[in-house]
């Protein structure tokens, strides 16, 4: 899918919209999850323009996935999340119910999270 460089996302990054901040550096901007699924639910999300997982482990850089996943895991330990436990989630496309396509992975933890997929 091509990037819409007016996605929520991208405007959060733009600072046109507000956000709950948690963790911002060279690599990634983290914020709080509008609809929480948990205690803790917080979003972390590139700097670059790409749409998904897909387009970002294909079309990023070296150094930026290292440094957006590196930016991943600070934030898990910020929270004080890696002890007790965590998931990390990132949707692409359809079938994975991707509402926002700026490439996002969700932080989610503060409680025991059950199994991996809810069935339908
Ligand atoms: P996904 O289904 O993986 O695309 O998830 C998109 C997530 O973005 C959902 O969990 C929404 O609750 C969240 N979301 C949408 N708009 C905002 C916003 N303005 N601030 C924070 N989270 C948002």
């Amino acid at each position: 899918m091509a990037y819409d460089p007016d996605n929520i996302f991208a405007r959060i990054l733009k600072g046109e919209i507000p956000c709950k901040k948690v963790h911002e550096d060279e690599y990634a901007l983290a914020f709080e999850d509008i609809a929480p699924a948990a205690p803790v639910h917080v979003l972390v999300i590139p700097k670059g323009n790409y749409s998904s997982f897909n387009d970002f482990a294909t079309q990023a850089p070296a150094d930026q996935v290292k440094g957006f996943f590196a930016s991943v895991q600070a934030v898990a330990a910020k929270l004080g999340l890696p002890e007790k436990g965590y998931r990390l989630i990132t949707n692409h496309g359809a079938d994975a119910s991707q509402t926002v396509h700026h490439f996002h992975v969700h932080i989610l933890g503060g409680r025991s999270l059950g199994g991996l997929v809810a069935h339908e």
